[in-house]
């Protein structure tokens, strides 16, 4: 099962931890919306609310008064086909002895088959990666139960046998954690209420805005292999990997699509890297026209760069429904189709007669893309030039980021030539990776693998998801292609 989420976590005495939790996460809703929790402890006692659905939905005000505490973490799931039940909502929670812990977990671990080995069959709990991290946690407490440090020595003893993405918090009676796994695969950030020489509390989240809607001032990123402690003595740090394995690859994906503009990663606002992505992309793939148009909401930065750079006016051509999710993974195809037009309607007067450079992130499937085009044509469109502003998608994502199988990448299977022909563009071009990484600012420390194949762990060639396209595809898995 795939993990990919919003984590965030508080430790403020005297607050309202329940309601800056609901803030925090609300804020990190792109995250995931499949299902929505927190826990809260007050010194004594853990409780955990979580449901199915919106942050907004599952949490109304009389839910939140009731949750008085200290310390809390939060958490939103990602949507990924066939898995909306209650279940697999977090935080996690488990009791070892007396002591209580909730994990809320981003990411996605690549060795659960030798874990699973580890922690057996879990009679009654469906067994997603956070429940195995969880069991694995749970079962490395050494019987020092009662000790503060209790939970701090079992995540030391448990954290070196996982492989693969996660970015955690956590939390016991009177500490909230924070761990980054040693490839730094998923951001998460660290804040602090107060002044830097008097804090009153402080905030993980795996985005920067959650924290400024909080009202806390972004510290610094929790570093890859790092575990960090927030309790009554302030915020201790620790490596509980040896530094020999410690490789940071943050996902380039963040940067391209998945992290909020107004995000800060590695220093850079994601707003800037995707404006400058646009750009560069103008620059290596120019063409002729009346305005250039994004693709709301990704799409946005780079279409404002590549007109700034090219000189070629600005312009809406779409209007986004504001109250629609992302809507990208669903089991079905037709539903597919629907949620595009649900989701995305044509400025007709705008764009009829027009040249248009049509510029969107990244193409995964091409379902969206290819209904969009049509919708452009259909509404007036006399051109329509596609710019992208990520290099072909090509390889499933293992570490968080829910893509289908390699079946259905477009890209993996057909050439550039066929890709324009299927999605029904005059042009298309996907920006170079080296522009791309320009374009972000740094050279390395990157997990490119959904665009180059190169993965940072260990991945098994006959994981579900790296299925090649095959002749015996049943049709509605392999990409469409014109004419099929
Ligand atoms: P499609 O043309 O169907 O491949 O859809 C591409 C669009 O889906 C992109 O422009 C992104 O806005 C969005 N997208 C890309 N990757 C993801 C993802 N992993 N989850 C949700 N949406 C995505």
């Amino acid at each position: 099962m795939k993990e990919a989420c919003g984590v965030f976590a508080i430790y403020a005495p005297g607050e309202d931890v329940a309601h800056k939790t609901f803030d925090g996460i609300f804020a990190l809703q792109h995250r995931g919306q499949e299902s929505a929790g927190m826990a809260v402890a007050d010194g004594e006692m853990i409780t955990v609310v979580k449901d199915t659905g919106l942050v907004a939905s599952v949490f109304d005000d009389r839910t939140l008064h009731g949750l008085s505490g200290s310390l809390a973490i939060g958490h939103t799931r990602y949507s990924t086909a066939g898995s909306m039940d209650w279940t697999s909502a977090q935080p996690v929670y488990r009791t070892v002895g007396s002591i209580g812990f909730a994990l809320a977990h981003n990411g996605n671990l690549t060795n659960t088959e030798g874990l699973a080995e580890r922690v057996g069959s879990l009679p009654g709990i469906g067994l997603t990666d956070s429940d195995m991290l969880a069991e694995l946690i749970a079962r490395s407490f050494q019987g020092s139960e009662q000790s503060d440090r209790a939970l701090r020595d079992a995540l030391q003893t448990a954290l070196p046998l996982i492989e693969g993405a996660f970015s955690l918090t956590l939390l016991d009676a009177d500490h909230v954690y924070g761990v980054r796994d040693p490839h730094g695969f998923r951001p998460l950030c660290l804040g602090r209420f107060g002044s830097e020489e008097h804090p009153t509390g402080w905030a993980l989240a795996s985005e920067s805005p959650a924290l400024d809607v909080i009202g806390a001032t972004f510290v610094r990123e929790v570093e890859p292999g790092e575990l960090v402690t927030i309790g009554k003595d302030g915020v201790s740090s620790e490596r509980y990997v040896d530094e020999g394995v410690i490789a940071p690859h943050l996902c380039i994906f963040e940067f391209v699509y998945f992290a909020r503009p107004d995000s800060t990663l590695r220093g850079r606002e994601v707003h800037g890297a995707r404006r400058r992505m646009g750009e560069l992309l103008a620059a290596q793939a120019p063409v002729e026209a009346d305005m250039v148009m994004g693709v709301p909401d990704s799409g946005v930065p780079a279409a404002e760069g590549f007109a700034l750079a090219s000189g070629t006016v600005y312009g809406q051509g779409l209007v986004k429904n504001r109250y629609i999710g992302r809507t990208f993974i669903n089991p079905d195809q037709d539903a597919r189709d629907k949620n595009v037009r649900r989701k995305l309607n044509p400025l007709r007067e705008n764009i009829k007669g027009k040249r248009l450079v049509v510029v969107d992130d990244s193409i995964v499937r091409g379902t969206t893309t290819r209904a969009l085009v049509r919708m452009l044509r259909d509404a007036g469109a006399k051109e329509v030039h596609l710019r992208i502003s990520s290099p072909p998608f090509q390889w499933p994502c293992f570490y968080g980021i829910d893509t289908p199988t390699r079946t259905e990448l477009l890209a993996a299977n057909n050439t550039l030539e066929e890709i324009t022909a299927y999605l029904g563009c005059d042009t298309l071009a996907y920006i170079s990776l080296e522009n791309l990484v320009s374009a972000i600012g740094f050279t390395d420390g990157f997990c490119d693998a959904c665009l180059t194949g190169n993965y940072p762990t260990n991945v098994l060639l006959e994981m579900p998801k790296m299925r090649p396209a095959t002749v015996d595809e049943p049709a509605d898995l392999q990409p469409a292609l014109p004419g099929v």
